[in-house]
């Protein structure tokens, strides 16, 4: 099979390449250790952060996928894959729309297009999603928080936890029990609703990394118009499940791996210390890295060739979540082996990391991997997807 880029592939790559020159702040260059979901968030003040986004926008590649008409560029799955490999191999913040517009643009009504899908792409809202619960979390269909219809308003009560971001955003989509009769699966609605609504407050989650990423969400009495669901009322499981399906297409991109693979052995090659002439295991082992980053890049792009036949990924998006945050895990133990002591040292937010070879990236990177294979349900869950619906085999 042959991989290489088509004419008409290789002439968009060369404009990719060609707007990275013009306008990418090298200053930019994105730290692999911080977590992508809160990056453009976290970084969204910076002027040159503001300047590359403008920049973004005005190209619609913000929103690549999306028609021209909502700020998007229209682009094939495969225009997109070239776009976020060149982010990549660049080292640039992925900087873009979060995947409850692209939710929104399957099942939302014309009016919800017009009002949520432009201020997104302006950057002038950010989202969280209430999905998680303290008793609900890979058996998501079992969630407690309701809500109840009165008038033209639904009264939600309950709690949610893990909500990352919920400090930054202005926004957030939830899963509720709008029907607690029906099957778990049924009577559940994706409501969308401002944080400043009364009645929604937070308290932070802090983790072992110190990053303060996660919240818990409570909703008392809060009033959401029933008009801010998206999709019908009581089929939001499904609505839900589009979602999952963009969010783990898109944790199972596995460019930058390999980019940081790529640095990791040519950090290893210059350094003496590392004795790559004399020690078989190291060089073995990095051997084995780059085999998976070869397997890596496989399957995200059978998701984006069948994204680019109009089909939806599916345990296909599993598969390719579930290999590279694995995957990643690997990398950051192999990095802390061949580093010795100094794997140990950090450099993130809360440590300057001065004293390790490259900044102290690996130490955080082996933390902050450990929920990649978590988030986004788990490594479990998605061979569970795998098995059903891969293979046929029945349910447990
Ligand atoms: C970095 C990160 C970001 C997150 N962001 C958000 C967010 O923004 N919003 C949100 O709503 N949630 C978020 N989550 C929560 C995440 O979706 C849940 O943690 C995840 O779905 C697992 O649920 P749980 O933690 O309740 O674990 P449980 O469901 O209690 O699972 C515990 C263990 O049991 C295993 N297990 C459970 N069921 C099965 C089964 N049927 N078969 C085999 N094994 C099973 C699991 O694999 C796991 O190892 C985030 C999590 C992480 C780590």
């Amino acid at each position: 099979m042959d991989f290489a880029d088509s004419p008409e592939q290789a002439a968009f790559r060369q404009e990719v390449v060609e707007f990275f020159d013009k306008n990418f702040p090298e200053e930019l260059v994105a730290d692999p250790n911080i977590d992508p979901r809160t990056e453009g968030r976290r970084r969204g003040g910076g002027e040159a952060m503001k300047k590359w986004r403008a920049a973004l926008v005005e190209k619609g590649w913000i929103a690549p996928a999306w028609p021209k008409e909502y700020g998007g560029a229209n682009l094939s799955p495969m225009e997109q894959f070239i776009l976020n490999e060149e982010t990549a191999r660049r080292g640039a913040p992925t900087v873009r729309v979060p995947d409850v517009g692209s939710t929104i643009m399957v099942h939302g009504s014309e009016e919800q297009k017009k009002e949520f899908l432009p201020p997104m792409v302006r950057g002038e809202t950010v989202w969280c999603q209430g999905y998680s619960e303290p008793g609900s979390g890979s058996d998501l269909a079992s969630l407690q928080t309701r809500a109840v219809r009165d008038g033209d308003d639904f009264v939600i009560n309950g709690q949610k936890i893990w909500t990352s971001g919920a400090h930054l955003a202005n926004w957030i989509f939830a899963l509720v029990r709008t029907d607690p009769e029906a099957p778990k699966h049924r009577g559940i609605t994706y409501l969308l609703a401002p944080m400043d609504t009364p009645g929604i407050s937070i308290r932070p989650l802090v983790q072992m990394n110190d990053a303060r990423g996660f919240n818990e969400t409570f909703f008392e009495d809060v009033r959401v118009p029933v008009k801010n669901a998206v999709g019908e009322i009581n089929r939001g499981w499904y609505v839900g499940a589009t979602h999952l399906d963009f969010e783990r297409s898109s944790i199972g991109q596995s460019v930058g791996h390999t980019r940081t693979l790529g640095e990791l052995t040519d950090f290893v090659k210059s350094t003496p210390q590392s004795r790559l002439g004399q020690v078989d295991a190291p060089r073995l082992e990095l051997a084995d890295r780059y085999v998976e980053a070869q397997v890596a890049t496989l399957f995200s792009q059978r998701v984006i060739s069948m994204q680019a036949r109009g089909l939806i990924p599916n345990y296909e998006a599993s598969m390719a979540k579930a290999y590279s945050t694995e995957f990643s895990q690997r990398i950051a133990r192999t990095a802390t082996r061949l580093l010795g002591l100094y794997g140990g040292v950090r450099g993130d937010e809360a440590h300057d990391g001065k004293n390790a070879p490259m900044g102290g990236r690996w130490a955080t990177m082996y933390l902050s991997t450990v929920s990649a294979t978590i988030a986004g349900g788990t490594s479990e869950i998605q061979r569970n997807v795998i098995a059903t619906r891969g293979l046929g085999l029945p349910r447990g």
